[in-house]
């Protein structure tokens, strides 16, 4: 893979570049925000690793500029543990997967072989597609076959969570952190409320369902 590092410690860049290297990938390291999104914009790259504080640009900045330059290149942000919020604005932000320092670099490997398998969403701005759904993320609109779908504020942001990571699966403390912003164990039920609510409105008049269930583990939304 061609990979964009985005990261200020040189300890951590010159360990992520050696060992990424090792793996046969080929890696350009910046050190600030400005250089990140100059390249990000200029270059082909199959993945992003984006430090979420870097000098400068920000790493939340440079992913907001590169997604309304239109990139859909997959992005991987680093976010220092315990930082909730940080992980909910960053995949708000368009980012496809987060890591939290410190990571076994065997895990960084696996989830960039995951953002690798990503179906690359057309560069089209505010349109999500998952199958015959589509949501106007400008507009809050969804339809299905063509067809209007009325949700609540809650049930369009589950939706865009999902749609946004389609084909992945996104675990209850996932989902309610995103939504909620914290995790409380009560919120289990919470999420499972909100997921059959949704799922009356999106699955059960058509023929296909599109968010699946998977046992134990959390929910996907997938055609
Ligand atoms: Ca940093």
């Amino acid at each position: 893979m061609q990979l964009l590092l985005a990261e200020d410690e040189q300890k951590t860049i010159d360990y992520l570049t050696k060992g990424l290297r090792e793996d046969g990938h080929a890696v350009d390291a910046v050190g600030n925000g400005a250089d990140a999104l100059a390249l990000a914009l200029g270059g082909e790259f199959d993945a992003i690793i984006l430090d979420v504080m870097l000098p400068g640009l920000d790493g939340w900045e440079v992913l907001r500029r590169l997604r309304a330059a239109g990139r859909v290149t997959p992005v991987l942000f680093l976010t220092a543990r315990d930082h909730v919020e940080d992980r909910v604005r960053g995949l708000d932000l368009g980012a496809n997967d987060y890591l939290i320092k410190p990571f076994a670099f065997a895990e960084l490997l696996a989830r960039l072989r995951n953002l690798a398998r990503l179906p690359r969403a057309a560069p089209g701005g505010g349109l999500v597609a998952v199958g015959d759904l589509e949501i106007d993320t400008l507009r809050h609109r969804v339809t299905r076959a063509g067809q209007g779908l009325r949700l609540t504020s809650k049930e369009y942001a589950l939706l865009l969570l999902l749609a946004r990571n389609q084909g992945r699966v996104l675990s209850r403390t996932l989902i309610a952190e995103a939504l909620w912003g914290v995790f409380y164990d009560q919120q289990s039920n919470a999420v499972d409320a909100l997921v059959r609510r949704l799922r009356a409105k999106l699955d059960t008049p058509f023929e296909t369902p599109l968010l699946h269930t998977i046992r134990g583990t959390g929910y996907v939304l997938d055609r």
